[in-house]
């Protein structure tokens, strides 16, 4: 189920030009409702799924459906994001609640993890990068007479 806000706890990110929410969407599906200060999910089909603004939503206030690989069917699923961990809550339909705590990647924004040991790679190698790390080699083709 695509993602879809909580209108009593959205406080339209208190103004700003672009919401979290508008931010964060991979396909640019956040909208803000000037007049009532609520963001809302403009074209629900085209919902990933991804949770991107379910995590960076402040209010808590954007929810997908938990996937039954992970929660029950009808849970709620809420994370709550810190500077190092994630808290993830799960409420079940019987009331049940449990709570997951995840260590989360501290890498600046808009930077990334190199991979040191790929450094160099010859972009016009037919090996993939890693296998050109491990040392492998392409086989020259053999003629047949
Ligand atoms: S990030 Fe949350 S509080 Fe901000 S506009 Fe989107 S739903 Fe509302
Ligand atoms: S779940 Fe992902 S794709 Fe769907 S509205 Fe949120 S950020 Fe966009």
């Amino acid at each position: 189920m695509p993602s879809f806000v909580i209108a009593e706890k959205c406080d339209g990110c208190k103004g700003g030009d672009k919401t979290a929410c508008m931010y964060i969407c991979p396909n640019d599906l956040m909208v803000l409702d000037a007049n009532a200060m609520k963001a809302y999910n403009q074209e629900p089909d085209q919902c990933w799924e991804c949770y991107s603004c379910v995590k960076i939503c402040p209010s808590q206030a954007i929810e997908v459906r938990g996937y039954s690989d992970f929660v029950p069917m009808g849970a709620s699923v809420q994370p709550m994001m810190g500077t190092e961990d994630i808290m993830w809550t799960c409420k079940f339909r019987n009331g049940v609640v449990k709570r997951f705590k995840f260590p989360i990647r501290t890498t600046p924004e808009g930077e990334a993890n190199s991979y040191d040991d790929l450094k160099g790679k010859d972009l016009s190698s037919g090996l993939l990068s890693t296998e050109e790390a491990d040392g492998m080699t392409l086989v020259a083709p053999t003629e047949l007479a």
